[in-house]
């Protein structure tokens, strides 16, 4: 990866109409701007602008042109073809560990990674199981043995591998797995054994065809007594690609999307496992038979070991909105050329961006776009200052972000199918491949619905903590605070103010936002209690009958933390032409989460009908603002024609 493609690769005006693959279509209409596109770019790229143009490069040469055919075999073969092309660059050279000549650059990988994800969606699953899965769990629950043994092929892709982790018996609740690893003192190994059907693993990645090793997750047993869930190095194939003795594996078959990934179940009957082929850097078993950990709780433990996975929550997210982007950039400039109805009066039909309704759909989306891509790179930061593994408000963010993330992706790519109209329901222009493959996004890397409530209830231990940590009488105080503050917050200045100056002030916005988290958190935090003093439930029963008020605490928080990040990187941009066109981005981000929470604010006395509506006709405005400079807005994103070969957005 040493190119540095010195020009951006997409922002090249095209005046009059341009046939693609037999088609007319009208020049897409760009009207001036406030700002200069590739000056946005810049800040979006962020530190790691090189990376990100070397892999555009890359992905842009004829070798990378898409699979449009419709055969597994075909397209499984192109993923991994491409992936060893990847590989071949040296990219894994960003992620190994400095002792074996890495860089152990994360953000960089994950830079790539995002930037890979403008082009196919298989091959950025594909590698992330490679890089992200296989070699990242070897890196992070392994120790030097491991490092030095697989990670230099693992990177290189000369040893392909899985991580299989999920069962057919349990996906979300991983913590009850049946594969079970049992130490055999006398042979020095472990015995690793699927005990019924429901234990084979499931939807792993790079099993049904490519897989060679395996870092298989199962319940550890050692004289007689279970340690809770480790991970143990495990070969499933042989030098020909057949499954090795005792390993039995099944193909996924065709899927809704990612057919270039061959997703599989394996089963295992009592293979042997070297003792030092169990992944050891927060557990071990020593050649005496006796288990070790510094940890000494299951629960904590396992948590520690899950918790060092984080990054592949963070690269899920980042990509998650590399899709949106693509949907973003075809909707919107197809909307800038194509016309419908019109007023006899102006001799021609009138664009359809040019409509509020179809504004109203998309300016939105793009001011979250926006929201994200700075919210996301702050945990990419977070991630580098807190060290692994230790760090509650690090899981937190990551899991929220990737929930909300992928939602949201899911959500734009269906809107911007339907903004495309019957256009957008052709293969050839790219949003039913990226609608297919993106889906699955909300579910794997951990289910939303499920991390969202670790969210909330990592949020409400927090809260607890630091309640914890005051004497009663300033634990009065507290409450007595917290609800003034809140009270205060509901202030007739605040509630009445309809102007908008008002409106679109950064503090009026964030005050709003706070208010609703710190509600919630309240409300959580009161219905824990009684439940579990009042009605005596457990803390299980207690959550499950709350799933409601923790969902609702974790989206509050994970909206708050969003439009800070977004306030703040307002607020540090160095290039001053930049800040009218991002503040407008987060007007538009906060005014419409405002409005879309609406029913809520009123309900807890935070607006007025009167404000309600002030708040819908601003968000009115600022789309009508940020329609004038949408197609430069999607610009910025910086995807290479290549990558987004739709021709309605060429
Ligand atoms: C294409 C693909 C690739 C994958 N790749 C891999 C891989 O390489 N390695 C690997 O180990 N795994 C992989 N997975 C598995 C993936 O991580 C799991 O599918 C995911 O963790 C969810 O588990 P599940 O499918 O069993 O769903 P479940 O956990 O059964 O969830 C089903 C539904 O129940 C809901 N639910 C569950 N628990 C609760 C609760 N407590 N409260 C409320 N609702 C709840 C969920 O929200 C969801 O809607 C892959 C999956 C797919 C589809």
């Amino acid at each position: 990866m040493k190119e540095v493609l010195e020009k951006s690769l997409t922002m090249d005006d095209r005046p009059g109409p341009v046939a693609i693959a037999g088609r007319d279509y009208p020049p897409i209409e760009r009207k001036a701007a406030t700002f200069d596109p590739k000056v946005l770019q810049l800040l979006l790229d962020g530190l790691h602008a090189e990376i990100r143009n070397s892999v555009k490069q890359l992905v842009s040469q004829p070798e990378f042109r898409y699979y449009d055919g419709t055969d597994v075999a075909t397209y499984r073969k192109q993923v991994l073809a491409w992936t060893k092309r990847l590989a071949a660059t040296g990219i894994g050279r960003v992620f190994m560990p400095r002792s074996l000549g890495g860089e152990e650059n994360l953000p960089k990988f994950i830079a790539a990674f995002e930037t890979l994800a403008f082009h196919d969606i298989s091959l950025v699953i594909k590698l992330g199981v490679q890089f992200g899965l296989f070699a990242g769990s070897i890196q992070r629950l392994g120790t030097e043995y491991h490092h030095r043994k697989y990670l230099p092929d693992a990177t290189s892709t000369a040893l392909m591998g899985c991580f299989a982790m999920t069962e057919i018996g349990h996906g979300s609740n991983v913590q009850s797995l049946e594969t079970i690893a049992v130490y055999q003192r006398e042979n020095d190994y472990f015995v690793l054994h699927s005990p019924t059907y429901s234990a084979g693993k499931n939807y792993i990645g790079n099993a049904a065809e490519d897989g060679q090793l395996a870092v298989v997750f199962a319940q550890l047993e050692v004289n007689g007594q279970i340690h809770g869930v480790h991970a143990f190095l495990v070969p499933i194939r042989d030098g020909d690609g057949r499954p090795l003795p005792g390993v039995t594996i099944e193909d996924n078959g065709l899927k809704m999307g990612l057919n270039g990934v061959d997703n599989g179940q394996i089963w295992f009957d009592h293979v042997q496992v070297p003792r030092v082929e169990m992944l050891n850097r927060f557990a071990d078993v020593t050649a005496g038979g006796h288990y070790r950990s510094g940890i000494q709780s299951q629960a904590a433990r396992f948590f520690t070991m899950i918790g060092t996975l984080v990054s592949g929550r963070i690269s899920i997210a980042a990509t998650a909105n590399s899709a949106a982007k693509s949907a973003l950039t075809i909707a919107i400039r197809y909307a800038a050329r194509r016309r419908q109805f019109g007023s006899p009066k102006a001799g021609r039909e009138t664009l359809i961006l040019d409509y509020p309704a179809h504004q109203r759909r998309l300016c939105p989306l793009v001011a979250k776009a926006f929201a994200l891509d700075f919210a996301l790179k702050h945990l990419i930061e977070l991630n580098e200052t807190v060290h692994a593994g230790n760090s509650r408000s690090l899981e937190t963010l990551a899991a929220g972000l990737k929930a909300v993330t992928t939602w949201n992706a899911t959500q734009t790519i269906q809107t911007c199918r339907e903004a495309c109209g019957g256009e957008g329901y052709l293969a050839t222009n790219r949003i039913s491949a990226l609608k297919a493959d993106t889906d699955i996004y909300t579910t794997f890397e951990g289910d939303n619905t499920v991390l969202m409530q670790l969210v909330a209830k990592n949020l409400l231990s927090e809260f607890k903590d630091r309640l914890k940590e005051m004497r009663p009488a300033q634990m009065a105080g507290f409450f007595i605070d917290q609800r003034l503050a809140a009270l205060a917050k509901r202030n007739p200045r605040h509630t009445f103010n309809i102007r908008p100056g008002h409106l679109r002030d950064a503090d009026f916005q964030i005050t709003m936002f706070r208010f609703r988290e710190s509600a919630a958190l309240f409300s959580a935090a009161q219905e824990f209690h009684r439940l579990t003093s009042k009605k005596r439930l457990d803390q299980y029963a207690a959550f499950a009958r709350m799933q409601r008020e923790l969902l609702d605490l974790a989206h509050a928080h994970v909206e708050r933390v969003i439009l800070e990040r977004f306030d703040q990187m307002i607020a540090t941009v160095q290039v001053q032409s930049l800040k009218p066109v991002l503040k407008r981005l987060c007007d538009l981000f906060a005014l419409s989460q405002i409005e879309f929470n609406k029913g809520w604010y009123l309900e807890h006395g935070a607006l007025t009908g009167l404000k309600s509506r002030a708040v819908t006709r601003e968000v009115d405005k600022l789309c009508r603002e940020i329609r004038q400079e949408a197609v430069q807005l999607v610009d910025s994103f910086g995807i290479p024609d290549s990558c987004l070969a739709a021709p309605i957005a060429l």
